[in-house]
C-alpha cells in the first residue's frame, strides 16, 4: 500500500478506536456514531483516498471549498467510471461519498450548497432555514438540516441561544422543504476535552426537551458535535456524529 493510504488507514482506525472506546464506557454501540471527516486542511489526494478506504462522510466549512472539493471528487469518479471495469471499485466508493457543509453559511451561498451537500449543520437562524426551504423546494427536495445552538455561551461562536430552539423547531417544522434532522453544537475553545462536557450534555438536554415538546419527529435524531478537542467525550453524552480533522491528518 503507498504510503498515505497506510498513514491513513492507520489513522482512520485509531479514530475509529478511540470512539469505541468512548461508547465502550457508557454501554453505547459505537455503530451509533458516524465519523465525519473534516477535510477544511487537506487537498485532493487526502480526500481521494480516504473515500477509497470507504470514509463516506466528509465535512467542510466553507461554501467556495466544498464546491471546489466535491466538484473534483466528482470528475475522478466520472473518470472512474470511463475506466470501466479497472475501476469500478474506485468509482463506487467515490459515489458513496456524502458530503456535510459544516461551517457558517449565508444565505447567498444557499443555492450552491444544497447542489453539493447531502446536510447542513450549520442553520443558525430562522431566516437561513427558510431561504433554504425556498431553494429546495424550487428543486423539488427535501434539505435535511440540524439546528446549531451556541451551548457555550461563548460571544465568538455561531449558533442560537439554548432558550431558542423550542421555538425555532416549532417555526422550522411550518417550512415545507426542510426536514429538521437534530441539534449540532461546538464545544468551547479550551485545552481540556472534559471542559465541553457541559455544552454536550446541554445539547443533549436540549434535544430531549424539542422532543417533549413535539415539534419535530423520529427521523429528528442526529446530536452532530464534537471535534479533535473533545470528540470522546461528546460520543459519551451521546453524539450521532463526531466532525474530526485534525486527528485524522496527523503525520500525513
Ligand atoms: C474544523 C471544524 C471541525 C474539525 O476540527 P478539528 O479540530 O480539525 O477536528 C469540526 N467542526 C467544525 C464546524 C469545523 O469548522
Amino acid at each position: 500500500m503507498k504510503q498515505l493510504k497506510k498513514k491513513l488507514a492507520d489513522n482512520l482506525s485509531r479514530v475509529r478506536e478511540k470512539i469505541a472506546t468512548a461508547c465502550g464506557r457508557v454501554n453505547r454501540d459505537p455503530t451509533e456514531v458516524t465519523l465525519v471527516a473534516v477535510t477544511k486542511s487537506v487537498g485532493l489526494e487526502v480526500i481521494r483516498t480516504l473515500a477509497e478506504l470507504g470514509q463516506v462522510d466528509l465535512g467542510e466549512n466553507r461554501p467556495q471549498e466544498l464546491l471546489r472539493k466535491t466538484t473534483m471528487l466528482e470528475e475522478l469518479n466520472l473518470r472512474a467510471k470511463q475506466a470501466g471495469l479497472a475501476d469500478r471499485d474506485s468509482a463506487e466508493k467515490f459515489s458513496a461519498v456524502r458530503w456535510h457543509m459544516i461551517g457558517h453559511l449565508q444565505r447567498n451561498k444557499v443555492s450552491m450548497v444544497l447542489n453539493c451537500s447531502r446536510m447542513i449543520h450549520s442553520v443558525d437562524s430562522l431566516r437561513l432555514a427558510e431561504e433554504i426551504s425556498i431553494q429546495a423546494g424550487k428543486r423539488g427536495i427535501s434539505a435535511d438540516v440540524l439546528m446549531e445552538v451556541n451551548c457555550s455561551g461563548e460571544s465568538s461562536k455561531y449558533g442560537i441561544i439554548p432558550a431558542a430552539v423550542n421555538h425555532l423547531a416549532e417555526q422550522f417544522a411550518t417550512l415545507k422543504h426542510i426536514r429538521l434532522m437534530g441539534l449540532m453544537t461546538m464545544g468551547p475553545l479550551a485545552e481540556n476535552p472534559e471542559d465541553s462536557r457541559k455544552a454536550f450534555v446541554r445539547l443533549r438536554e436540549l434535544f430531549e426537551e424539542m422532543h417533549a415538546s413535539g415539534y419535530v419527529g423520529k427521523d429528528c435524531k442526529h446530536l452532530s458535535m464534537g471535534t479533535t478537542q473533545d470528540y470522546m467525550v461528546a460520543a459519551e453524552e451521546g453524539a450521532t456524529m463526531v466532525r474530526v480533522g485534525r486527528d485524522l491528518f496527523e503525520g500525513l
